[in-house]
C-alpha cells in the first residue's frame, strides 16, 4: 500500500529539514510517496499547469538525502515549465524522483509502484524517462497508469527521446556556432562533453561526423574508456577537465556545473549541453558568464528535443515532425542570443523572458 503525503505534512513529521519555503510555494503540487513493500521512495513535483499537464521525466538516483532529492526534483519541474513554454508546446512543468540506486535498486514491483503513485495525480502529472530510467521502465509504469510518455517503439510509443534530445543539443551548438563565429562549421572546433550517457553518447555521433576534436569526462570509468575507444575521443580527469583549451563546453551529465568554481576555470566560448539547470545560481552564474564573455545556450531551450519527441505521442505526430520542430531550435537560439545582446541581460534571462511571456498571455 503506498503512502502519500503532501509537503506540509512531511515536514510537520520531521521527515525533512524544513526548507526556505520560497523554494516550494511557487509549485502546484509536490507529492511525496513511500511503499515499504517495493521500497519506493519518490517525489512529484508540479510547477505549473496553465500551458497543459505537467510532463516531464522521472530520474532514479541516488540522493544524499531527501532534501537533496527535493531540490533536485524542485528544479527539474520548473525548468520543465520553462521548457515547454519557449518550444511552443501546450505542457506545463512537471517532474519525479525516485531516491535509488538505478543499477542495483530497482525493481518491476518499484517501477508499478511508482506508476500507482502517478496515477493519483489523475492526468496532472505525465511521466517519462530520465537520467536512470528507459523505455522497458516506461512499459512497466503503464500496467498501472495511462498517464506514461515514451514506452518503446514496439508498444506504439514514442521509444528513448535522447536521440532526439541530442538532435536538439547538436542544433543548439550549431545555432551558437553561427552567433559566434559566423559559421555553424563546427570542423576541427574542441569540444569537451561531460557525462557519455544516453544524450551525450548520441551527440558525440553529431560532432564526430563535422570533424570535431572531442575530449569527453564520465564518472562511470567503464563508459568512459567504451565511448573513447568507439569515437577515437580523447579523455580528461576531473581535476583538469576545466582547465582545458578548449571551444565548446557540452555538459551532459547532471546540473549545476555552471557554478564559482568552474566558472573561474573555463575558457571557451561557447557552452551549450543537455544537462538540466547547468547554472548553479540563476542570476549570478549566468551574469558571471556574460562577464567572461562565454555564450551561453540556455539548457532548458537546447535540450527540449526530447519533450518535442514525447509530445509527439500525444499528439500522434510522426517522428519526422518531431525532427524538423527539434530543428527550430537552431534559429531559436539564435533569437535569444541576439535578443540577450540587444536587452543587456543574460542569454538564461532572456529565454525565460520569452517562456514568461507566453504563459503570461495564457
Ligand atoms: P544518462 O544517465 O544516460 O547519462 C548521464 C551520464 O552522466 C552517465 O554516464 C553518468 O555516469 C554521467 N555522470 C553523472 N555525474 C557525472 C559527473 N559529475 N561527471 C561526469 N559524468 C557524470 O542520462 P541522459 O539521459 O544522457 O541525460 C543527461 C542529462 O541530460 C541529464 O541532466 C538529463 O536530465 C538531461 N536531459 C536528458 C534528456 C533525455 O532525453 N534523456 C532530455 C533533456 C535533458
Amino acid at each position: 500500500m503506498i503512502e502519500i503525503s503532501t509537503i506540509n505534512e512531511f515536514i510537520s513529521r520531521n521527515e525533512i529539514q524544513v526548507m526556505d519555503r520560497s523554494s516550494f510555494e511557487g509549485h502546484e503540487k509536490i507529492l511525496f510517496c513511500k511503499d515499504p513493500k517495493t521500497n519506493l521512495k519518490a517525489i512529484i513535483a508540479v510547477h505549473n499547469t496553465k500551458l497543459g499537464p505537467g510532463l516531464g521525466g522521472c530520474r532514479m538516483w541516488n540522493y544524499k538525502n531527501e532534501k537533496e532529492a527535493l531540490t533536485d526534483v524542485l528544479r527539474l519541474s520548473r525548468g520543465m515549465t520553462y521548457k515547454a513554454s519557449i518550444t511552443g508546446l501546450n505542457l506545463g512543468g512537471g517532474k519525479a524522483v525516485i531516491i535509488g540506486d538505478s543499477k542495483t535498486e530497482k525493481t518491476k514491483q518499484m517501477m508499478e509502484s511508482f506508476g500507482e503513485f502517478v496515477e493519483t495525480l489523475s492526468g496532472k502529472y505525465i511521466t517519462a524517462e530520465d537520467v536512470g530510467m528507459s523505455p522497458d521502465d516506461m512499459k512497466i509504469i503503464s500496467n498501472k497508469t495511462t498517464h506514461v510518455v515514451g514506452t518503446p517503439k514496439e508498444m506504439g510509443g514514442s521509444g528513448d527521446p535522447s536521440v532526439v534530445t541530442a538532435y536538439g543539443v547538436y542544433m543548439g551548438i550549431k545555432g551558437a556556432a553561427k552567433y559566434r563565429w559566423g559559421s555553424d562549421k563546427l570542423e576541427n572546433k574542441r569540444v569537451f562533453v561531460q557525462g557519455v550517457g544516453k544524450v551525450g553518447g548520441y551527440l558525440i555521433e553529431y560532432l564526430k561526423k563535422d570533424g570535431c576534436d572531442i575530449i569527453i569526462h564520465d564518472i562511470d570509468q567503464k563508459k568512459m574508456f567504451d565511448v573513447a575507444k568507439k569515437f577515437d575521443t580523447k579523455i580528461t580527469n576531473e581535476n583538469e577537465m576545466f582547465k582545458q583549451q578548449i571551444d565548446i563546453y557540452s555538459p551532459c551529465a547532471l546540473g549545476a556545473t555552471l557554478n564559482d568554481k568552474n566558472i573561474s576555470e573555463l575558457s571557451c566560448e561557447i557552452i551549450a549541453g543537455a544537462a538540466n539547470n547547468q547554472l548553479e545560481k540563476e542570476g549570478i552564474h549566468d551574469i558571471a558568464l556574460k562577464k567572461k564573455n562565454i555564450l551561453y545556450a540556455p539548457d532548458f531551450l537546447i535540450n527540449a528535443g526530447g519533450l518535442i519527441n514525447v509530445y509527439s505521442e500525444l499528439k500522434n505526430w510522426k517522428q519526422e515532425k518531431a525532427l524538423k520542430k527539434t530543428e527550430n531550435i537552431y534559429d531559436t537560439t539564435i533569437s535569444i542570443l541576439i535578443r540577450s545582446e540587444k536587452d543587456g541581460t543574460s542569454t538564461h534571462n532572456a529565454a525565460l523572458s520569452i517562456a514568461q511571456e507566453r504563459l503570461d498571455k495564457n
